[in-house]
């Protein structure tokens, strides 16, 4: 099969890397990369980590607003596919790219793969949830992560088109988590220094568009941070860059240590060691609940239901209290629980797409 991937942010870098070694076995792989991440520490790093064969072609397209990125991605994509005229179309989760690619395909006819498909939020404003909910109706093969997802998908109607699969992100996990030793990472914070992992710490992220269009919420996430007992960890999205230093300047925010991104292997390193996190980010809650640290996640709707167990991962608004008051309930972890697969789902997905191109040449 010849199959064009799409990708073009962080969390989707990570996917393709488990997909695309587990295509590169049998088939051809064409990389498509939007641009929608560009800077080296949320891109060409991770290429680099988890050797993804570089992209064949980078559209270099990022910013502006979500119609400007969205169209001029299709015009792109829609002219590559033309051209290269694959077996399969294939993207990952909810960005602008995944949308893009799945809506300029499915007008050449070309059979779309949707890797965590089915999964929703049911929140009206999320601009991923419109992505998803598009990207899911126009795709011919739909894999779900969990199996919230089938339900989900199975109550729009997409019932025969969808397939339980797992979650790469925990294939990517079990296959990276050990390579790395928190001695090993020194980090480059935000001011220009380069500092240790401190012996005990929390870990939080936060780049949402929810909680990164005004000062309140990212204040208040710093103000619960403050208040704990060891240090917190926060590798700034550049959404937030300015936001975050310019708080932790006004309000003497001292346990905070604001460096720049990681990489994949240093994040996943830090999870592990971390005591807790604090996140609104899809892809680090469930890595949380792979390493069994209880997460607060700063939203207000559940990404991954199947988190939302035990105390081991509570929503909560951005309001100070209440992050403290939930960071403090104790966790209980069910080790036989294990709701996302068997860390094989790579190839459940490559061996579906195999199936369907055969189906489709009978
Ligand atoms: N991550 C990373 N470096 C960082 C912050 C996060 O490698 O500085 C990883 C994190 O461990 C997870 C992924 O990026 O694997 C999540 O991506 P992101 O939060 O950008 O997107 P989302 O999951 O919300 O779609």
């Amino acid at each position: 099969m010849k199959v064009v991937t799409v990708v073009g942010a962080r969390p989707q870098f990570i996917k393709a890397a488990v997909v695309s070694h587990e295509l590169a076995k049998r088939h051809e792989e064409i990389i498509v990369h939007t641009g929608q991440h560009f800077d080296y520490n949320m891109s060409e790093k991770f290429f680099e980590e988890l050797d993804i064969p570089a992209p064949k072609y980078n559209l270099g397209i990022s910013g502006g607003t979500h119609a400007q990125m969205t169209g001029k991605m299709m015009i792109g994509i829609e002219d590559i596919l033309i051209k290269e005229h694959p077996d399969w179309l294939l993207v990952y989760g909810d960005t602008n790219s995944t949308l893009a690619a799945a809506l300029a395909a499915s007008k050449l006819n070309i059979p779309i793969c949707h890797v965590e498909a089915g999964n929703r939020t049911f929140s009206k404003t999320n601009p991923e949830e419109k992505n998803r909910i598009c990207t899911d109706h126009l795709a011919t093969l739909l894999c779900a992560s969990n199996q919230a997802s089938m339900v989900y998908a199975k109550n729009e109607g997409l019932g025969d088109r969808i397939f339980l699969v797992g979650n790469p992100m925990y294939d990517a996990f079990l296959q990276n988590s050990g390579k790395l030793k928190k001695e090993e990472i020194v980090l480059s914070l935000l001011s220009g220094k380069t500092s240790p992992v401190p012996e005990r710490y929390y870990y939080l992220t936060c780049h949402r568009e929810e909680n990164t269009s005004n000062d309140n919420d990212l204040f208040e996430i710093f103000k619960a941070m403050q208040q704990l007992e060891y240090p917190t960890v926060y590798p700034v999205h550049p959404r937030n860059r300015e936001r975050a230093l310019r708080l932790f300047k006004q309000h003497n925010f001292d346990k905070l240590i604001l460096t720049e991104p990681v990489g994949y292997l240093e994040s996943l390193c830090l999870i592990k060691n971390a005591e807790k996190i604090v996140t609104d980010s899809g892809g680090l809650q469930t890595e949380a609940f792979f390493a069994e640290k209880k997460c607060i996640t700063v939203l207000d709707f559940v990404c991954w239901q199947e988190t939302m167990v035990a105390n081991r991962n509570e929503l909560s608004r951005p309001i100070a209290s209440e992050i403290f008051e939930k960071l403090n309930k104790q966790q209980t972890v069910d080790k036989s629980y294990l709701p996302f697969g068997d860390g094989h789902s790579a190839e459940k997905i490559v061996k579906l797409m195999e199936e369907k191109y055969l189906e489709s040449k009978v």
